[in-house]
């Protein structure tokens, strides 16, 4: 069966969700079909919170149905498979959808199979993550119940879905371990992939410091391959040019686990994809490089940006207007400078909120240096944002 739709949208997620409801709300006659597989839509940002024991996980979660716009259809199934050139996309029913226009959105793919006894001990012994909604709440449970030994995080080799959720989750450890008054009887270390604390100097410098004042350990170029839960060792192989192929096993107590991250598999192997799988888009206007009347956003895209829902929320209008010109036949004038957002809690009640753009250039919103730890703009991650996420960003309304 094919049915066809003047707009299709993939991913009923942050992305796909706030694009929909901006374009109806400029042209309620639109029509415009989501393609969603889950019953659920999560406000992943607060994950971090729920992880330290400080956001009720259960307002993390909405039914997708009650965040689908008004005047969408939503379709509750998988596309599989692109067919651009024929402007259309296979389901996982088998059903087919012909659209005009299309909107790629299904975000990024974690890739816990990829490390060793991982998926086997999420959940117990001590191995833990905030990247999974079923788990971040078990983070905490490993937090309480570390009073001695090593407390490891780590972030991978690849891209991943908000670059400072692997780190924040080690402040609020760190912060909640020195306010048990057992700071010096844990060892916090950082195991990353990565070859810096953070990309944006003017921030990398206040996190560095808080990194010394707690003693905690960064392990650079440094890639997890395997946990072994019942002995509570994580084994982590060398990928930098001075230690490639050195392995280490390393004792924890718990351990943070950022997977490794990718463009989804059917994203990937089809033609729509550039070479790193990503949705191959022009940075600038957000369509697609060989067709036209295909659009990006978000994690799934090739936006060489840190992926978050604050860039999301700057993306939409410039995607929104370019769609406008592309269907009225006029130049596509929007574009969109990278714009990106960090809200690195740095302990519990103190936040650095890191905004900056694709020259890695600061584009701060307030009118003080948010390069320091604030009560405030922690205020603003615990209660203001997910209130606009709600209220705001996902009724298109900002
Ligand atoms: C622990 C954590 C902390 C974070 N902290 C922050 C933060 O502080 N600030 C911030 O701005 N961002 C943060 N983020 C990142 C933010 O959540 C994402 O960047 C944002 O959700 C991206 O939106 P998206 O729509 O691209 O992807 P998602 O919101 O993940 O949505 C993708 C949707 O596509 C659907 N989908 C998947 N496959 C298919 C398919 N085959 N067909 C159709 N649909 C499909 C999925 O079911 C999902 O609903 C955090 C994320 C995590 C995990």
């Amino acid at each position: 069966m094919s049915t066809h739709h003047q707009i299709i949208v993939i991913g009923g997620g942050n992305a796909g969700i706030s694009v929909a409801a901006q374009l109806l709300n400029k042209n309620k006659s639109l029509d415009i079909a989501i393609v969603e597989p889950s019953d659920n839509h999560y406000y992943q940002p607060a994950w971090s919170l729920v992880g330290a024991g400080i956001f009720n996980k259960a307002k993390t979660v909405r039914n997708e149905s009650s965040v689908i716009p008004e005047g969408a259809k939503w379709i509750k199934d998988a596309v599989c498979t692109f067919l651009p050139e024929i402007n259309k996309v296979k389901l996982g029913s088998g059903n087919q959808l012909h659209y005009d226009y299309l909107i790629v959105a299904p975000g990024i793919q974690l890739n816990w199979g990829e490390v060793k006894g991982l998926k086997e001990n999420l959940g117990k012994n001590g191995v833990c993550s905030n990247y999974d909604f079923r788990y971040a709440d078990y983070t905490w449970e490993c937090i309480q119940k570390t009073k001695s030994g090593r407390a490891i995080f780590t972030n991978p080799h690849t891209p991943v879905k908000c670059g400072g959720a692997p780190q924040k989750i080690m402040y609020l450890a760190t912060d909640y371990f020195a306010k048990q008054g057992i700071a010096d009887k844990i060892q916090a270390e950082m195991w990353t992939g990565g070859t810096r604390v953070f990309g944006v100097p003017k921030y990398e410098e206040v996190l560095k410091k808080i990194i010394e004042k707690r003693k905690i350990k960064f392990s650079f170029f440094q890639k997890l391959v395997e946990i072994d839960g019942e002995n509570k060792k994580a084994k982590f192989i060398g990928i930098g040019t001075a230690n490639e192929g050195v392995e280490t096993w390393v004792d924890f107590e718990m351990i943070h686990v950022t997977p490794p991250q990718s463009a989804p598999d059917f994203v990937k192997t089809s033609p729509i994809a550039n070479g790193a799988g990503w949705v191959d888009v022009d940075k600038y206007t957000l369509q697609h490089i060989k067709y036209p009347n295909i659009f990006s956003l978000g994690d799934a895209s090739s936006l060489p940006t840190s992926r978050t829902g604050a860039a999301v929320r700057k993306q939409a209008p410039v995607l929104v207007k370019n769609l406008f010109s592309l269907m009225q036949g006029k130049p596509l004038e929007a574009k969109y400078d990278g714009y990106t957002s960090c809200p690195v809690v740095t302990g519990y009640g103190k936040l650095v909120l890191a905004e900056f753009d694709y020259n890695n250039q600061p584009t701060e919103t307030f009118p003080f240096n948010q390069a320091k730890e604030r009560w405030s703009m922690f205020m603003l991650k615990r209660y203001i944002l997910p209130w606009l996420y709600w209220n705001r960003i996902l009724p298109g309304k900002m």
